[in-house]
């Protein structure tokens, strides 16, 4: 996991990253809070001291939740209450106070990310678009309520964009997942496959083609 450290002081910080790099871990160390805010893109989760030179950890965690939601620990000397509740209440996902046992802090890295990647119940399968209803369990298409048959393929090309309907989604990424491999797949498959869901489900404005990119389904 990409861990990004923000700790000013060099000490802790080498301690930090190299505990993390042997955990299998890879970490980047940063000094600023102004860092962070520039690089949290390239990370899994966020280790954060509060006393940094340029900005309070606090106000870090702020301008960061603003934008991202990343799994933050917030490691730190300010072991008070009033902090800890305020770390807790700005989105950090854990804090812990200095001096931290290190197996404890992987510990608690390890239980954050688990809870971050659990995935949460499965909301409503059923995408609809226009008058096109794609039922993800039950595996039916419906178009103005008459049911649409489709080959396990083309319903699963379908499907795919369904799923995360109004975003395009790349062909590589289509082809991934309907064939199980982008780089065995055929990609004229993959065309001819949208082209026969296109024709099956005489709504052609519901399934757009995004020129180099791959496709969407919905706006
Ligand atoms: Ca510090």
């Amino acid at each position: 996991m990409r861990v990004l450290l923000a700790e000013d002081d060099d000490g802790v910080a080498g301690a930090l990253t190299e505990a993390l790099y042997d955990n299998g871990h890879v970490p980047a160390r940063v000094r600023r809070g102004e860092d962070v805010l520039a690089r949290h893109r390239q990370a899994d989760l966020l280790l954060l001291d509060l006393g940094l030179p340029d900005l309070d950890g606090l106000e870090v965690l702020r301008k960061l939740r603003a934008v991202s939601a990343l799994p933050v620990v917030v490691l730190t000397a300010r072991g008070d209450e009033r902090s800890v509740v305020r770390g807790l209440r700005l989105g950090a996902d854990d804090y812990l106070v200095k001096p931290v046992r290190l197996a404890e802090l992987l510990a608690r890295i390890e239980a954050v990310t688990r809870r971050v990647t659990t995935p949460a119940a499965p909301a409503a399968r059923t995408v609809r678009v226009a008058d096109v209803e794609v039922d993800l369990d039950a595996r039916r298409v419906t178009v103005g309520g008459a049911e649409v048959r489709l080959t396990t393929k083309e319903f699963e090309v379908l499907a795919a964009l369904a799923a995360r309907a109004g975003t395009a989604v790349s062909r590589q990424q289509l082809m991934d997942e309907v064939w199980g491999d982008a780089f065995l797949a055929v990609s004229r498959s993959l065309d001819v496959h949208l082209t026969q869901v296109r024709a099956k489900l005489g709504r052609p404005e519901v399934l757009t083609t995004i020129r180099g990119f791959g496709y969407r389904f919905g706006d």
